[in-house]
């Protein structure tokens, strides 16, 4: 993790105005890291912000530790899925990959951003809130938290990572049509109970006739429509014909 050398640092406090999400802390005319706060984005190591080359890399010791890093660090690749920064392509992929079929909903759930962070714990309070309400959580394969996950079918995390802070992270995952309100009523609960904020992205086929469902379920809830959406037109010679 990253590191303030409290012989060289000069106090002039750059590195502050560089952090992510808010964890230099000064005092007694030095900066340091607040080891609980930090996400191991390594912003301020990478933007080589500081005149005293004071901060420096200390080993991250601990899956957790290397887990949080490998998500928060967006030039960093995942293990296992292959992808950089959050090491997911949630749906862009999908008229190859496709994972959200016909008569499905998907959801990606965006926890932290921006500039907020968030604690594991309530990203496990979001993932269980949604999987209870009949929301099927994405494989390891497909997205990194599952890795956390002994247990995809409740969302609970393990234990021990649950007071790790990431930059962000993306709970993602399925649903039948005829889950969804439930799931959107879930996530409407949960929202009030976490300390960070999300964004949901909603992930829906769009019929022969141009209909969307997951757009229609919001009206039926009073959610306001969203301004704004990405179209998959399926132009990657499609594997998934369903
Ligand atoms: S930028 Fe370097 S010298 Fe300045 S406060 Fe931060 S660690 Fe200290
Ligand atoms: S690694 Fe990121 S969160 Fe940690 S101190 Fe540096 S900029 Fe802040």
């Amino acid at each position: 993790m990253p590191a303030i050398d409290k012989e060289t640092c000069n106090g002039c406090r750059i590195c502050q105005t560089y952090c992510t999400v808010d964890a230099i802390e000064f005092d007694n005319r030095k900066c340091y890291i607040v080891p609980e706060l930090c996400t191991e984005c390594y912003v301020c190591l990478r933007m080589n912000v500081c005149p005293e080359n004071a901060i420096y890399a200390e080993e991250l010791v601990g899956f957790y530790k290397q887990f949080q890093h490998v998500i928060s660090d967006p030039v960093e690749n995942h293990g296992v899925t292959g992808v950089t920064g959050r090491g997911t392509e949630e749906v862009k992929t999908n008229d190859v990959s496709g994972r959200v079929k016909k008569g499905w909903i998907g959801l990606s759930i965006d926890m932290g951003r921006p500039g907020l962070g968030v604690y594991l714990r309530d990203a496990e309070r979001v993932a269980m809130a949604c999987a209870a309400a009949g929301f099927k959580l994405a494989p390891q394969e497909e997205s990194p938290l599952a890795a956390l996950m002994p247990d995809a079918t409740t969302g609970k995390l393990e234990d021990g990572c649950l007071d790790y802070r990431l930059l962000s992270v993306i709970i993602e995952g399925r649903c039948r049509e005829e889950q969804a309100k439930d799931v959107f009523r879930a996530l409407l609960k949960v929202e009030k109970e976490i300390d960070t904020v999300f964004s949901v992205g909603l992930i829906s086929r769009v019929d022969e006739n141009g209909n969307c469902r997951a757009l229609e379920f919001l009206d039926e809830l009073g959610i306001e429509r969203p301004h704004r959406g990405k179209v998959n037109p399926g132009l990657g010679k499609p594997l998934s014909i369903d």
